[in-house]
């Protein structure tokens, strides 16, 4: 008996459920999750061939100025082709499902500027040294209403864990939950957070080409939801910028090739971390610099990145140290081992998740491969260390704004050999661009074009 192909079984699930349009997104260099929808007739040869992207979407930013890039212009042509294995009927859209796409060449190979392709390459590269890894984000968000004059204003001003926040958002929160159940997304927890308005929501961790998938989903289910209660749901770094900033931490840990050992467990290891797990938190630091130009991309992503706002700040790590910019998460006693993981503060969500995880990866298995220690811990807020004491134990200050983390960027070999030539020269040129348009405009225009894109 021959088994029915992914594609076969996602038409006729589609077609059974009257399904008319399918969302076909990708997320380019600026982070934007954008796509292109095909009609249902259409969906089975969509699968196979793809749908017509013109090369130059890679070289245009979050204001959608085309940056310049050698190949990138009117002429040529990829295809956006969707993974079947991500197909999910949409619940806040009725007859709309989604699906995430691959950018490939028409020769039928990966486009060497497509982001999901990166991320896949590596989750091989982690492979190749027996790895697997298991990652989630937890997802904050600013909830708003829109005012005449076009500007934001936060729905509530509860406070931190706050009951009175959760009466206030129940009924959207709900929603939301029920949403992300219907596209097979665990929830884990939620809670209204510090700043006005603001919420936080995290989901069950998974391989890393299904949790950068689940960001896109997760995303799309928070905005699209809160729109429909009328709010508007900004997951921008700093979209009040009196008030706390939305993080994206990363969470992670390493497991064996058959995802039964947690090879970043070690019981008798500093904080139950094992010496590869430590090596890999290392990697992370060392290219902290660049590797932020790729896990806080956009101009708003530094005012969220100041010291003392639990953001992190400074290329420390600690336990439980929610100043460091990997904090080594305590275990749950039911499950020490399962439960060892560690989280990159140092993340919000204008990524580009496959972008964000790949480098991520590739920064802490460098550090696997060069055996770094990450030096000692960090065990309080590494701001209040002098100067002195932060060079003693090699604590460096962040890049203070996109473009000087696009510096280290580009002065990082091995991220940018990671990427390659034209996804590290596309990436680039598209957030150089950024960089200049915001920093020739006032603050009001900065939180204005990101509240609502992320
Ligand atoms: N909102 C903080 C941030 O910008 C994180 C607060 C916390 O969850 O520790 O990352
Ligand atoms: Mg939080």
């Amino acid at each position: 008996m021959t088994q029915p192909n992914l594609a076969d079984e996602v038409v006729q699930q589609a077609e059974a459920a009257n399904v008319r349009l399918i969302r076909c997104y990708y997320t380019d260099n600026g982070g934007i999750i954008r796509g292109k929808v095909t009609y249902i007739t259409g969906l089975r040869s969509r699968l196979a061939d793809g749908i017509g992207l013109t090369v130059a979407m890679q070289a245009m930013n979050m204001l959608d100025q085309l940056a310049p890039v050698e190949g990138m212009g009117p002429v040529g042509e990829v295809r956006l082709v969707p993974d079947p294995a991500t197909y999910r009927a949409l619940p806040y859209a009725p007859r709309t499902a989604g699906m995430t796409t691959d950018m490939i060449r028409l020769d039928g190979q990966p486009w060497e500027a497509c982001p999901r392709s990166f991320l896949k390459r590596q989750i091989a590269a982690a492979a190749d040294l027996g790895i697997s890894l298991q990652m989630a984000a937890e997802f904050e968000w600013s909830m708003a209403h829109k005012l005449p004059d076009g500007t934001y204003t936060p729905v509530d001003d509860a406070l931190c864990f706050a009951s009175t926040g959760m009466t206030m958002s129940n009924d959207v929160i709900m929603d939301i939950v029920e949403a992300l159940e219907a596209q097979r997304i665990p929830v884990e927890l939620y809670y209204p957070e510090l700043g006005h308005g603001q919420q936080e929501m995290s989901i069950r961790h998974a391989g890393p080409l299904e949790a950068a998938d689940r960001h896109i989903f997760v995303r799309e289910t928070i905005r699209n939801v809160a729109y429909q209660h009328g709010m508007y749901a900004s997951l921008a770094p700093k979209p009040f910028l009196d008030q706390a900033g939305n993080g994206g931490h990363i969470h992670f840990s390493l497991w064996d090739r058959a995802e039964k050992r947690n090879l970043m467990y070690e019981a008798s290891g500093p904080y139950q971390m094992s010496t590869l797990g430590l090596s890999f938190i290392a990697g992370i630091l060392d290219h902290l610099p660049g590797l932020l130009a790729l896990t806080c991309p956009t101009y708003n992503s530094y005012h969220r990145l100041q010291p003392h706002f639990w953001s992190s700040a400074y290329t420390a790590w600690g336990p439980d140290n929610r100043e460091g910019a990997v904090r080594v998460a305590s275990s749950y006693r039911s499950d020490e081992e399962g439960s060892t993981n560690a989280e990159l503060k140092a993340a919000d969500l204008s990524v580009n998740p496959y972008l964000a995880y790949g480098a991520l990866i590739a920064a802490g298995l460098d550090g696997v491969r060069r055996e770094l220690d990450p030096g000692e811990p960090v065990l309080i807020d590494p701001a209040n260390y002098s100067d002195e004491e932060r060079e003693q134990r090699g604590i460096r200050r962040f890049p203070a704004s996109l473009n000087e983390a696009l510096d280290a960027l580009e002065g990082d070999t091995m991220l940018t050999g990671a990427l390659g030539p034209l996804l590290a020269t596309s990436y680039m040129a598209v957030k150089r661009l950024e960089y200049q348009s915001f920093s020739q405009q006032d603050k009001a225009f900065e939180v204005q074009q990101h509240f609502w894109k992320f």
